[in-house]
């Protein structure tokens, strides 16, 4: 997607600090944190969201979801971590490509 801001940090066309990559994610630290960690791990395919989800997508899933504790450990998140996927308008997704933001390394307010 040409003009999906995520898409184009995993072109490399927009910067941004980088903490892991592979063939199918990437992660980096979020601009604007609300933690003391708060990282976004992406597909480097485009996807919405959840809504947009598909059984061709279980593989990645899969991938993404084993991923993400290991970034969080090479973080230094070993005393835990939040997961968090917004959806829509209505859950707050601000930039429309799938990631799960990573929020630990202090205090975070109770959900
Ligand atoms: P959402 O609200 O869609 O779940 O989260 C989008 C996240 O992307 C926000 O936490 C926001 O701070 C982050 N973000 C927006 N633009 C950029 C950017 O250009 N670079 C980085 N690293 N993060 C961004
Ligand atoms: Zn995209």
């Amino acid at each position: 997607m040409t003009d999906c801001l995520f898409c184009k940090i995993v072109a490399g066309d927009i910067k941004a600090d980088i903490v892991h990559e592979d063939e199918h994610c990437i992660a980096f630290k979020d601009i604007n944190p609300k933690a003391a960690t708060h990282l976004l791990v992406i597909p480097r395919q485009h996807i919405c969201n959840l809504y947009d989800i598909k059984p061709e997508h279980d593989h990645l899933l899969t991938h993404l979801i084993k991923t993400i504790p290991m970034i969080a450990k090479a973080q230094n998140l070993d005393n835990g971590f939040r997961t968090v996927t917004n959806t829509g308008e209505g859950g707050g997704q601000e930039v429309f490509h799938l990631h799960f933001h990573i929020l630990g390394g202090g205090p975070l307010n109770p959900l």
